[in-house]
């Protein structure tokens, strides 16, 4: 089996603008296809924490939803919110900060409805033929959309290497319950030889898991959620985990997640990723750090896997080598890939058709 992949550089010659061609990526990938009369259409992206600007422009986003509703659907902009604390843990908030990220109905042209309820709690159990769950929560409004079209910011990821489609589908479509399971299998220690005790950690824990005592932090395992938030703002990078065990695992549940988000739209489902401005991390954290590879352009497809894996062989050419794993190095992101292909989320194996 071969998926088709559809590419776009960033050459954007007069008349062919990338809002333009980002439409043309869409038509070839079968959006119309995809797309019943009036379907509503779950527009399934990330809005970017506050001071982040490396998520997915909204005038891009505006060019999507034009393209469904002249498909006929009737789309609408969601995501679920976070387990960390931070600008998107509730809908009110989350709702406030797309809008300060400029996702404005006046700026889309579409409404912004959080899918897991306000406080991440609705959620809807999905079977999944899985090797670890056998149903997975979803948010509840992902799953009751008739259609969905997810558009991923591709960069790197601090627990899957790099976060393209399956990440955006298998935590980004999980409802507070389903991302904890996912989480739940990162558990920190700290090095106490290298800690300096400056509370950074403490400060950002979401669930006061860290405490320091002597200057040195301690975390403890009962509270950690698992969010790896104190992994990413420690100065001293003195946390550390057990990737040889955390990295599989978590890949794993991530892609059981995504065969739960995607159940009953089999044909009704189209991916769309932007890559550029390549982060080394998620766009969950308020800051993005400079790219660690250049830009490449815009890809598409109807099978998610091929999309990613097109989309990290992209980037390995273009930089002349593998940047996800030199930022990070413990985390084999082919795991994601090879497993999503064993559950039959799609294959890795594609033919790029340039427009
Ligand atoms: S200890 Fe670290 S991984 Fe655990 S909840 Fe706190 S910040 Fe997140
Ligand atoms: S942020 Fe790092 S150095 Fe600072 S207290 Fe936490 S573990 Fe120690």
């Amino acid at each position: 089996m071969q998926s088709t992949v559809w590419f776009s550089d960033l050459s954007a010659p007069p008349g062919r603008s990338l809002i333009e061609k980002t439409g043309q990526l869409l038509r070839a990938a079968g959006l119309a296809g995809k797309i019943g009369p009036g379907a509503l259409t779950a527009v399934k992206l990330h809005f970017g924490e506050r001071g982040n600007v490396s998520f997915v422009r909204p005038v891009f986003v505006r060019k999507i939803v034009e393209e469904i509703a002249a498909a006929g659907g009737k789309p609408f902009l969601t995501d679920t919110n976070t387990l960390y604390v931070g600008g998107r843990s509730n809908s009110v908030d989350h709702i406030r900060t797309a809008v300060a990220n400029g996702f404005a109905f006046a700026v889309v042209d579409a409404p912004l409805l959080i899918a897991d309820g306000i406080r991440g709690e609705s959620s809807i159990s999905v079977p999944v033929e899985g090797n670890i769950y056998s149903e997975v929560a979803i948010g509840t409004e992902i799953v009751n959309a008739d259609a969905l079209v997810a558009v991923t910011h591709f960069k790197g990821h601090e627990l899957s290497g790099f976060g393209g489609t399956i990440k955006n589908l298998g935590m980004g479509c999980a409802a507070r319950s389903g991302k904890l399971a996912q989480h739940s299998t990162v558990s920190p220690t700290v090095d106490p030889a290298a800690c300096t005790g400056c509370g950074t950690c403490v400060a950002h824990c979401p669930s006061g898991a860290i405490e320091v005592i002597s200057e040195k932090a301690l975390i403890n395992p009962g509270a950690c959620i698992g969010c790896a938030d104190c992994i990413v703002v420690c100065p001293e990078h003195t946390v550390i985990i057990d990737w040889n065990e955390a990295a599989p695992m978590v890949q794993k549940k991530m892609v059981e997640h995504a065969v739960g988000a995607l159940r009953g739209k089999s044909g009704k489902s189209l991916f769309i990723s932007f890559v550029m401005q390549i982060s080394p991390y998620c766009d969950c954290y308020g800051n993005n750090d400079r790219p660690i590879a250049p830009d490449v352009g815009i890809f598409a497809s109807g099978d998610p896997v091929a999309l990613d894996q097109a989309c990290a062989d992209a980037v390995i050419r273009s930089a002349g080598r593998d940047p996800f794993r030199e930022t990070h190095p413990e985390i084999d992101w082919t795991i994601q890939l090879s497993y999503a292909e064993e559950l039959g989320l799609g294959t890795r194996n594609y033919l790029l058709e340039t427009l």
